[in-house]
């Protein structure tokens, strides 16, 4: 099982949810099967009970799960059925480990969040990364994880020590991150900014996390410069800077992505052998 893992810098809303279903769809497409899994840092159990107004639309699940519209997007771009475990939050996670020390489970040890909330988050991605939700039979070859929220926010704190944790757990071999930040335009100089996206990396490496692609979300292409600025800062080849730029629909991200090589960089990254030929586009 190979782990691509979708983390964000700088701001909310910045378009994680898309970049994760657009690779999970290029990987689908070059003959993989291909589950996802949508971390949600708050405490509720579900988005059932939270206000549209605030949180977006509710998506429900074939099995009644109450979930975020994250998942509406993977079911749309990966042709898949999801189940209501494949959307982890806070609110289960805490649940889980609280039921367990009720019923003895921790045999009286003192319960922390680590290693106890974070073993359980470990526990909870390996158990549904190979649940089959294509409706054939056998086990997914890649799951795509969403870390919702913002790198550097109290509430993703466990989330990201067990991600820190899993990539060992897993194999570096089977992990591979990518670090969605946000290039700003300063409108009188016209330059496009890689400060906030250096600082969110920064902190991401201190909690032990290293980016191996950072996907960059601006209004207009990212520059050549900008690119060969990110990669000397952030500690990544130029190759691994991959501009996403806002688009008049959704659905041409994942060619995009195509455009500037990512299969290729993910079937490395992770050592997959691949069942197609890879076609980069212009
Ligand atoms: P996040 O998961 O980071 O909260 P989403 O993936 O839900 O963000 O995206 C937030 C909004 O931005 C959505 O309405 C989505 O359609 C839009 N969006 C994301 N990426 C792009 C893009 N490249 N071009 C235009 N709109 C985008």
């Amino acid at each position: 099982m190979k782990y691509i893992v979708v983390s964000g810098g700088v701001l909310s809303g910045i378009g994680k949810g898309i970049i994760a279903s657009s690779t999970g769809m290029i990987m689908k497409s070059m003959g993989f099967r291909v589950t996802s899994i949508k971390i949600d840092p708050y405490l509720n159990i579900d988005a059932g009970t939270m206000s549209p107004f605030e949180h977006g639309e509710v998506f429900v699940l074939d099995d009644g799960g109450e979930v975020d519209l994250d998942l509406g997007n993977y079911e749309r771009f990966l042709d898949v059925s999801l189940n209501r475990d494949n959307n982890i939050t806070t609110g289960k996670v805490y649940n889980t480990a609280i039921e367990k020390e009720r019923r003895g489970l921790f045999l009286g040890k003192t319960v922390q969040v680590v290693p106890h909330i974070t073993n359980e988050i470990q526990k909870w991605i390996e158990r549904v990364s190979h649940m089959s939700v294509d409706g054939n039979s056998g086990e997914p070859d890649i799951c795509v994880i969403e870390l919702g929220g913002t790198v550097g926010d109290i509430e993703s704190m466990p989330f990201i020590e067990a991600l820190r944790q899993f990539q060992f757990r897993v194999g570096v071999e089977n992990f591979c991150l990518m670090h969605v930040s946000l290039i700003p335009v300063l409108g009188v100089v016209g330059e496009q900014k890689t400060k906030p996206t250096q600082q969110s990396v920064r902190e991401l490496r201190a909690l032990g996390l290293s980016p191996d692609l950072i996907m960059c979300r601006s209004t207009q292409p990212l520059e050549d410069e900008t690119k060969g600025k990110l990669a000397l800062f952030c500690h990544v080849s130029k190759d691994n800077v991959i501009g996403v730029h806002d688009v008049s629909n959704i659905y041409k991200v994942p060619l995009l992505l195509n455009d500037q090589n990512l299969p290729a960089l993910i079937v490395n990254r992770l050592k997959l052998t691949c069942k197609v030929d890879l076609i980069r586009g212009p």
